[in-house]
């Protein structure tokens, strides 16, 4: 199978690891390039099942400011950002929100929630 190339963001050393499927291989997987452990698991989520965090605004109304700062609960898979980002979009609150409310409960059937990452009180 060919060689993949990513770059590692579990910290600021960034390494670029590549990362091809070997059957013969302990972990199915031959890996160079990671400085450390994390690094491995690292590469294989990343071939495997890639995801990210999304962080956005909603609409709001009745606060002072008319955007609300979002986040996911955890990461979700990258073949589903755009599908989340269109549920985030069609967002429209009312003030007060609390940070850490639930603003989407199981975004597109990700099993990952939409959460407030400030607080607003109304005015
Ligand atoms: S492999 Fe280890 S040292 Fe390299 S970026 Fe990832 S976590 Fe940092």
């Amino acid at each position: 199978m060919s060689k993949n190339d990513v770059i590692c963001v579990v910290c600021p050393v960034g390494c670029k690891i590549s990362i091809a499927e070997n059957k013969d291989a302990e972990l199915g997987y031959d890996i160079e390039g990671n400085k450390c452990k994390k690094g491995i698991n690292y590469a294989i989520e990343e071939l495997t099942n890639p995801t990210r965090n999304i962080a956005s605004t909603v609409c709001i109304e009745g606060a002072h400011l008319t955007r609300l700062p979002v986040k996911t609960s955890e990461p979700i898979p990258k073949g589903k950002i755009f599908e989340c980002m269109n549920e985030i979009n069609k967002i429209k609150l009312t003030a007060p929100v609390k940070m850490g409310d639930i603003i989407i409960e199981n975004v597109r059937g990700t099993e990952v929630n939409i959460l407030a990452t400030r607080s607003l009180p109304d005015i």
